[in-house]
């Protein structure tokens, strides 16, 4: 029933609509209207004021024909640059790039897939519950449109985000908490000639630190590592000053949290042992989550998968997504594999297969949850 002609055709308008994190207004307004047109009232809440974008998060409502259970779908629409001018190319069954840009289908393929869906099921007056859906702003670099949102203002218990890059029947049930730590290591400066007993080498404490570390993998569901490290200018003076930054992953947020400490305590330890300052600072970008595979959210996954003929499986994610914070917002999430192929880089790809299945992956949960 999903018309491929018309979901390939509405993906790469999307697509050549631009929509860099920040930035995203042209494509709310354009998706504001589609999402009129099938019946939804729409919203843009005030989260992009908040995080000086050039419009909100577009929250939008169907009501059910039948009671059933409210159901909430959700994609960004930011998206990573260079991921604007994009000019999409199709060659044997498979959108690219010209090259030159990102796709897009990170993460436009999933909000094409469930507006595909949601015109399929008006025009063959298949009965729906309650169909919420939100489209997030300021995802990418922090999951921030999320984390702006209201979540008092949905009535669906259970969400799915579209925005996985499996293959479609990939469920992602767990998704890592991450910490951002910021050190500043404050020595002291002497001529590196005349005085040297005089100064601290901040970047001395540093290499101390870092050398007591645990770091990269830490263990299958932890990891750590150093980014970026600064500080000194001239060989003859000591480095008053060394500036780190880190992150820490884990899919347990107590691991988590050990990690950190660990972390910061080799700072602490360093900094003491040279005489020098060092200000840390830690903070949770997102806690992890972990949905069990006995929960009805993936059970209704896997029916809707089975019903259109394609292998459900669930996984684990490396990264975070909105996932994260609609589940620390008392929603049941799971994030669906939609075919995104190589996202964030230029040889970003979608095979229309993925898309067309993500769209009846939509549909058969509409129907699911319209019973
Ligand atoms: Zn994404």
């Amino acid at each position: 029933m999903i018309n491929q002609e018309r979901i390939v055709n509405a993906f790469l308008e999307y697509v050549q609509i631009s929509s860099p994190t920040k930035f995203e207004g042209k494509f709310a307004a354009y998706i504001t209207n589609e999402l009129k047109s099938l019946g939804f009232s729409v919203v843009v809440d005030d989260a992009g004021e908040k995080l000086g974008c050039d419009t909100g998060n577009v929250i939008a409502k169907l009501k059910g024909t039948v009671e059933g259970s409210p159901i909430l779908f959700s994609c960004h629409m930011d998206t990573v640059s260079p991921g604007e001018n994009i000019k999409p190319i199709i060659k044997e069954g498979i959108i690219y790039s010209d090259g030159t840009t990102i796709l897009g289908g990170d993460d436009k393929a999933g909000i094409a897939a469930i507006i595909e869906a949601v015109k399929t099921i008006k025009e063959n007056n298949i009965p729906h519950a309650d169909i919420e859906i939100s489209f997030s702003i300021f995802e990418e670099g922090g999951l921030h449109g999320a984390k702006n949102l209201d979540y008092s203002q949905f009535k669906a218990k259970h969400a799915f985000i579209l925005d996985s890059g499996g293959e479609p029947g990939q469920v992602i049930t767990r998704g890592p908490a991450q910490d951002k730590l910021d050190f500043k290591v404050i020595g002291r400066p002497a001529h590196a000639g005349v005085a040297p007993e005089e100064g601290i080498s901040a970047i001395m404490v540093a290499a101390a630190a870092i050398s007591k570390m645990n770091l990269l993998r830490i263990d299958e569901e932890t990891t750590a590592n150093i980014g970026r490290i600064e500080g000194g200018s001239v060989t003859n003076i000591v480095a008053p000053e060394a500036i780190v930054k880190a992150e820490s992953r884990s899919l347990d947020n107590d691991k988590l949290k050990k990690q950190s400490d660990h972390m910061v305590a080799c700072f602490m330890e360093a900094a003491e042992a040279f005489g020098a300052k060092v200000e840390c600072d830690v903070v949770r970008m997102y806690s992890a989550f972990h949905v069990d595979s006995e929960d009805a959210i993936v059970k209704n996954v896997f029916e809707a998968c089975e019903n259109i003929g394609i292998k459900p499986f669930t996984a684990p994610s490396g990264g975070g997504s909105d996932t994260n914070i609609f589940n620390a917002n008392g929603l049941t999430a799971v994030n669906l594999g939609i075919g995104e192929r190589k996202p964030h880089t230029l040889e970003e790809h979608l095979h229309i297969v993925d898309l067309v299945n993500a769209s009846k992956l939509v549909m058969e949960l509409i129907k699911l949850y319209a019973k």
